[in-house]
């Protein structure tokens, strides 16, 4: 299957599982995980209607934008950012999915304050509390909420988060369930209602996080194949 169907077929899927929540796929942001593939599939996915590409990491999207990769989508950043690599991705990326400290927020800010520009971000939660993830835990998050509406040169767009591999089937529902509340509660109590996305879904789950309310998902491999580690 090429790119461009296999684009559709997630297409089809997203539509599906918006329509059982009173949406359609129109409402859904479909972004291309295109970690390790390289500008020309990251251009045919554009050409086939990819709403924008998320990079994991910093060097190889630097080295992809050289080569004009997302050249007529907007880029996410979605890997785990290193505070020293702040300033290579702040004013680069359209939208800093991953920013799940305080430490790191403090960074974005100074590195988007020298630049004078905004920086869109999403706080990342590490809704399944596993130690070797990075992300406010649910009980920080409306903490860490408040503190970046004070920033002035940060934007919080929004909510991210990437559960725990499912043991079965279904098996993140739960998690899904409770990102979306907290979503609902921190943008009414702290945002005015004024955050849009809310970031869950990936390959294997995608379904399941829009019918919990995801609005932007990010899928790799149901998109650019199986990646090789190996190369
Ligand atoms: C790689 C990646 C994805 C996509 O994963 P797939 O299972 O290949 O769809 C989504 N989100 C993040 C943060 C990723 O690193």
């Amino acid at each position: 299957m090429s790119i461009a169907e296999n684009i559709a077929a997630v297409r089809q899927q997203m539509d599906q599982a918006a329509r059982e929540t009173g949406r359609t796929g129109a409402d859904i942001i479909l972004v291309g995980a295109s970690k390790m593939n390289d500008a020309a599939a990251c251009q045919e996915a554009i050409a086939a209607g990819i709403d924008a590409l998320g990079e994991n990491r910093v060097q190889e999207m630097t080295a992809k934008l050289a080569e004009n990769a997302y050249e007529g989508r907007p880029l996410h950043f979605i890997g785990h950012l290193q505070r020293n690599k702040v300033r290579q991705v702040v004013g680069k990326a359209d939208l800093i999915q991953s920013v799940g400290s305080a430490e790191l927020l403090q960074e974005i800010e100074k590195a988007a304050g020298r630049l004078e520009l905004c920086q869109d971000i999403l706080l990342e939660v590490n809704i399944g509390g596993e130690a070797a993830k990075s992300g406010f835990s649910p009980d920080q998050i409306h903490a860490a909420a408040e503190m970046a509406r004070a920033l002035p040169h940060v934007q919080v767009r929004g909510l991210m988060t990437i559960p725990p591999v499912a043991a079965e089937p279904h098996g993140n529902l739960a998690y899904f369930e409770k990102m979306r509340w907290l979503y609902v509660d921190i943008n009414a109590k702290i945002y005015d209602n004024k955050m849009e996305y809310l970031s869950m879904g990936m390959s294997g789950d995608f379904a399941d996080a829009i019918r919990c309310g995801s609005n932007m998902i990010r899928v790799g491999t149901a998109i650019f194949g199986a990646r090789d580690y190996t190369k």
